[in-house]
């Protein structure tokens, strides 16, 4: 059977950034995307931020490119899950639905996906409105009224984030402490531009091709109040796609898989990059770069 020198999993910024170093580096290297290519990027509807397009891009284009220069390469793309791995066999086996696959080496690169309350209009409104990352999308607010949810470090992150575009920040929690450091607790509590709404649950979302407001149901009195806002930020924590990895990589408290020189994971000959591995940075940026040093240790570790 064909023997990869080297199999990527995961098709946004680290994977197929490091499929295009691995196609420079001549390994006859295999890539899943997973069912859709490009991964949390293709919720960004205009990124600036991303060096080298000073006009704007959005994040499908930005993945259609790096895809592009991926196959210019010769890297083999192939748009499916894998659904499960066994790295205690040397080749590696990586298995499809209807498909073995082997490797000599492996780089982990499956993200993590931002949580969503779930809630009716909410996937329809990402971009519309609804974000995840203030990072990404606050400047698109510059003078509006935004809410965040979440006590989380993300919470106060994105809001204090958005103080530097929007005129008016709420943060919304469901309790009325805070899960977040004290650090940054101490920052968003300065901040007069942030107002906090505690012990409240966002029952429902309002808006059609635009964000209206949303409806917010005090937990202790069951009141509920209309609050009009232009931008909901969800923050809610991030989930890293790791389920197949459970019993096969080391994993941290939060399913984050754990790396521990530079991208070798716990698994020899496995390496990871991007935000399945980053719980700080989590930019495409980054994720890029960690994309790029994963394969450079892939490269001498097979040599
Ligand atoms: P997190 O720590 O899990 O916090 C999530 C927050 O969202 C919590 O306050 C939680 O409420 C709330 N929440 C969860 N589900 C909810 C729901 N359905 N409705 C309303 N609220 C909900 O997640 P995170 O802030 O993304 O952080 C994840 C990890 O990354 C943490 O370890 C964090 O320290 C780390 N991180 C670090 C930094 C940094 O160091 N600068 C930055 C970002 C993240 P409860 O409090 O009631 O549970």
């Amino acid at each position: 059977m064909d023997i990869k020198d080297l199999i990527i999993i995961g098709g946004g910024p680290a994977g197929l950034t490091a499929g295009i170093y691995a196609g420079r580096a001549k390994l006859k290297t295999l890539l899943f995307t997973g069912s859709v290519l490009g991964g949390q990027l293709m919720l960004s509807e205009q990124i600036d931020d991303f060096p080298g397009f000073p006009e704007k891009i959005t994040g499908p284009e930005l993945i259609k490119k790096m895809a592009e220069q991926v196959k210019k390469f010769d890297v083999e793309m192939i748009e499916k899950n894998v659904i499960s791995v066994d790295f205690k066999k040397r080749p590696f086996v990586i298995k499809t639905d209807n498909e073995e696959y082997l490797a000599k080496s492996v780089i982990v690169a499956t993200g993590a996906s931002a949580k969503w309350l779930g809630l009716k209009n909410e996937q329809e409104l990402i971009g519309h409105g609804i974000s995840a990352c203030a990072v990404c999308d606050g400047f698109f607010f510059k003078d509006k009224v935004v809410g965040v949810v979440g006590g989380g470090d993300s919470a106060m992150e994105n809001a204090i984030t958005l103080t530097k575009y929007a005129k008016k920040v709420f943060i919304i929690h469901r309790r009325n402490e805070l899960k977040a450091s004290k650090k940054l607790q101490e920052e968003v509590l300065s901040n007069s531009k942030i107002e906090f709404i505690y012990n409240n649950v966002i029952s429902e979302i309002k808006g059609k091709d635009s964000l209206e407001g949303i409806y917010m149901q005090d937990v202790n009195t069951q009141e509920k109040r209309f609050l009009e806002i232009d931008g909901l930020f969800i923050s809610i924590g991030y989930k890293p796609v790791t389920d197949i990895f459970q019993n096969q990589l080391d994993l941290d408290n939060h399913g984050y898989i754990k790396v521990k020189e530079n991208t070798q994971t716990s698994a020899d000959g496995v390496f990871a990059a991007g935000d399945v591995c980053d719980t700080k940075y989590r930019q495409a940026i980054t994720a890029s770069g960690l994309g790029a040093m994963a394969l450079l240790d892939v490269d001498k570790w097979l040599r």
